[in-house]
């Protein structure tokens, strides 16, 4: 069974395949927190701007095998709306959360790359991903134990206290990349994010960032280009 909060057909916002096209995967449920603003002042993870609780979203839902759940997203990339196969042709899927690893499997990515995806996962590092991946992005949070330390593209939220670009500077990726922390920490109804894309203490953190990777060039700048265009 995965449990799923949606699965929507967009651009990649962040990061090295900022601006491509990309059916997005949640998963339900995070290791770091629990979702509940109640709960958001003790969680280890503190700042999150995702609303990843329940299966209620567009296309969200329970899916009972892989092969269902790989359908599905193969619809929601081409519109069909139907029972009905048409082999995606690389066509990149991220998944994401939440924490996606809670739930991402081997008979998952078996299932999705036979309909013909390209696979990409966004994870907070403290579970092993599973072999067969196309792309792994990390995000490390500040006081959490990483166990992921290799991939395509480690993105460093900026603005976290206690965790310093320089101690990842070894580790194996491809591609680094800080982005400035969306302060207002809005719990994100996509629709909201026309709310959020101005606010000075993240222009500031955007200024640092600016700064830091001119300085540091193995650091790249990544923008949440999604929410400054305002798309899903
Ligand atoms: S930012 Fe990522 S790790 Fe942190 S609570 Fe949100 S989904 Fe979990």
């Amino acid at each position: 069974m995965y449990q799923v909060k949606e699965i929507f057909y967009t651009l990649q916002g962040e990061g090295a395949h900022s601006g491509r096209p990309a059916v997005f995967m949640r998963f339900s449920g995070c290791n770091l927190w629990t979702g509940r603003e109640v709960d958001r002042g003790t969680a280890q993870c503190q700042f999150c701007d995702t609303d990843f609780v329940g299966v209620d979203g567009e296309n969200g839902g329970k899916y009972k095998t892989a092969e269902e759940l790989a359908l599905k997203a193969q619809l929601v990339a081409t519109g069909l709306g139907k029972e009905k196969s048409e082999k995606i042709d690389g066509l990149l899927i991220v998944l994401t959360g939440g924490e996606p690893l809670l739930q991402v499997d081997e008979p998952l990515i078996e299932a999705l790359h036979a309909q013909g995806f390209e696979i990409a996962i966004e994870t907070n590092g403290t579970i092993k991903a599973p072999d067969g991946l196309d792309w792994i992005c990390v995000s490390p949070k500040a006081g959490t134990e990483i166990v992921q330390r290799s991939g395509n593209e480690l993105k460093l939220v900026y603005g976290q206290d206690g965790i310093d670009p320089v101690q990842f500077e070894d580790w194996a990726f491809d591609h680094f990349y800080l982005q400035p922390m969306d302060t207002l920490r809005v719990s994100s109804k996509r629709s909201d994010y026309s709310q959020i894309n101005i606010h000075d203490e993240t222009d500031s953190l955007t200024d640092q960032v600016i700064a830091y990777c001119k300085a540091h060039p193995k650091w790249k700048l990544s923008l949440q280009t999604h929410k400054i265009l305002n798309i899903a």
